[in-house]
């Protein structure tokens, strides 16, 4: 297996070596970009693991980066390096798809952590669901695809297969946002990150309304003062349908 291989897209000189420093030092692979134009063509090069994303830089926006990798590689994991207080964007980035992000300054172990978490997570995935069904719709967990028709898909990113797998897999009671945190993110929870997963699974609830607008399948039910919990009609492939028709 070849060293995963990421991508550092930021402006400033000395955080983007730092970084860049750090992987090498930890065996990865890494790319450097100084400005979003030169960071959009390292990220969609074929071969790329993980992108590491400032989002204030010169000639193109950081979030517009974002957008651009998403349409082209819908899954590639994106961690977004945000400067303290910039809380708008840092939500604005998890709502168009980034996986996680980090807040500036970060210590090189607190960065290397989040990117073996987000790797490991789209590298080795939990093989106990593959796939599931909501509706009349086909959920592929290891493509990441959901399909509504032979023709119809919508993609997910890894960490909402990541999410909807744990859920499927424990749909029996709520999970707890931290718990989310924890087994999806692979991170010690604090106050502040359990948003991190309401943003996700927000996402995730649009990806997962019926394009057709037939129906309205119940995927992912909140449980007040808990967190959330694998609704009624999504189930995995080879249960049997637990509702009568
Ligand atoms: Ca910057």
């Amino acid at each position: 297996m070849h060293p995963a291989r990421v991508v550092v897209i930021e402006d400033e000189q000395a955080i983007r070596r730092g970084v860049a420093d750090a992987l090498r030092a930890s065996g990865y692979e890494a790319a450097e970009a100084g400005d979003g134009d030169q960071g959009l063509e390292e990220a969609v090069r074929a071969g790329v693991d993980l992108v590491l994303l400032d989002l204030m830089l010169p000639r193109r926006d950081g979030l517009d980066v974002l957008a651009e990798v998403r349409r082209v590689r819908p899954t590639l994991p994106v961690i977004i390096l945000t400067a303290r207080g910039g809380e708008d964007d840092r939500v604005r980035g998890l709502k168009m798809g980034a996986d996680d992000y980090v807040v500036k300054p970060f210590s090189a172990r607190e960065l290397l952590a989040r990117v073996e978490a987000v790797l490991r997570r789209s590298l080795g995935r939990p093989r106990d669901v593959q796939g599931a069904r909501l509706g009349r719709a086909v959920i592929d967990l290891d493509r990441r695809e959901v399909w509504w028709s032979e023709r119809e898909r919508t993609d997910l990113s890894e960490t909402e297969a990541a999410i909807l797998a744990f859920l499927i897999a424990h749909r029996k009671r709520a999970v707890s946002r931290e718990e989310l945190l924890s087994r999806v993110w692979g991170i010690e929870p604090t106050g502040l990150e359990t948003r991190t997963v309401d943003m996700h699974v927000a996402r995730l609830r649009t990806k997962l309304r019926d394009p057709s607008g037939r129906q309205s399948p119940d995927a992912i039910l909140t449980v007040r003062a808990h967190g959330y919990m694998a609704g009624p009609d999504l189930l995995p492939a080879d249960a049997p349908s637990e509702r009568a028709s």
